[in-house]
């Protein structure tokens, strides 16, 4: 359902993620706020905050690319690099009917004694950005990657998205801790996502084989950049406390940055944090191993125990209920 945009809409905006279009410059985007979902993530881990700010930017990617893919089941980001941060891993689990909300979790591992005193970028060395869509049993997975580069992992989207899927793409991100009167502090993540509508792809093929990094701008030309470049420079004017709110709704700021251009908002997604590890996955991951493998896994106190990542779920087996030995396959 679209509506054109009233201002001062009375919604809670938090954790969810608003789509629009500009109808003056088939350019869509998103806006989207992340709090809860940031704490849902972060309480699990004790990250120094030069990681948690890198976690906290991967949720915001996360959460406006994978409103902007019809996820059945799965859309996964991964940053992995040589730096300090190895491996930032995030996921969006799309929502399992309308109305419901979608959820994310997220994780990173770093080597604590290589982090410097730089900004959080700087912690990821060389590497790739990839992003994975996984629509479920039966469909085959699609994945593209290109090389870390730019100064942030927004940059890094933005690449991605113009030399994997020749899409314009431009991401406005603020991220940060946060405190009011009453709350303590936390962290908080926001901004807003434009692309120029896929018809732009015909004009893609311009420049093929030449080996040159493309950027969003070498994918519009003609009438197409000169909106694309309009739209640009009225987002350039978006400070940091209208992206992260939320004393700005979302459709406020639209108005504010877009009058001219016709914005029209759709139905805001809700996101939550969400883990899916479930103790059958664990028994699931283990059914590929023979009695001999599970003996070695065991613990000195007899048991099979594993973490998730994402979570930090604890589980508790019994040794002789998993693998594919197990009593409880081979009763079957
Ligand atoms: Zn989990």
């Amino acid at each position: 359902m679209t509506t054109d945009i009233q201002p001062s809409q009375k919604i809670a905006w938090d954790d969810s993620v608003l789509p629009f279009q500009l109808d003056g410059a088939d350019i869509r985007g998103r806006v989207a706020r992340l709090d809860g979902v940031l704490e849902g993530i972060l309480r699990q881990h004790n990250y120094p905050p030069l990681v948690e700010a890198l976690v906290a930017e991967m949720a915001l990617l996360t959460a406006l690319i994978g409103q902007t893919v019809k996820v059945r089941w799965k859309l996964s980001l991964q940053v992995q690099s040589k730096g300090a941060v190895r491996m930032i891993a995030t996921d969006y689990y799309g929502p399992e009917a309308e109305g419901e909300p979608a959820r994310i979790r997220a994780y990173a591992s770093y080597d604590a004694d290589r982090l410097t005193e730089e900004t959080p970028f700087d912690q990821v060395g060389e590497g790739y950005f990839a992003i994975m869509i996984d629509q479920g049993e039966g469909m085959t997975p699609y994945q593209g990657i290109t090389p870390l580069e730019g100064k942030s992992i927004a940059a890094c989207a933005e690449a991605y998205f113009a030399q994997s899927e020749q899409l314009p793409t431009r991401f406005s991100l603020s991220f940060g801790k946060s405190s009011g009167p009453d709350e303590p502090e936390h962290w908080r993540a926001g901004g807003v996502m434009l692309q120029h509508m896929p018809k732009a792809s015909p004009f893609a093929a311009k420049g093929e084989g030449s080996g040159d990094v493309l950027t969003a701008t070498d994918l519009v030309h003609g009438e197409e950049e000169e909106n694309w470049n309009r739209v640009n420079i009225l987002l350039d004017t978006v400070d940091d406390l209208e992206l992260i709110g939320p004393s700005i709704a979302p459709t406020d700021l639209l108005l504010r940055l877009f009058s001219q251009e016709t914005p029209r908002v759709f139905d805001a997604q809700a996101v939550r944090f969400g883990c899916s590890c479930s103790e059958d996955k664990v028994r699931q991951s283990l059914s590929i191993y023979s009695a001999k493998d599970i003996e070695k896994m065991t613990t000195d106190e007899g048991r099979v125990t594993a973490d998730c990542q994402f979570c930090s779920a604890h589980y508790d087996l019994d040794p002789a209920s998993v693998g594919f030995e197990s009593e409880a396959t081979s009763s079957e």
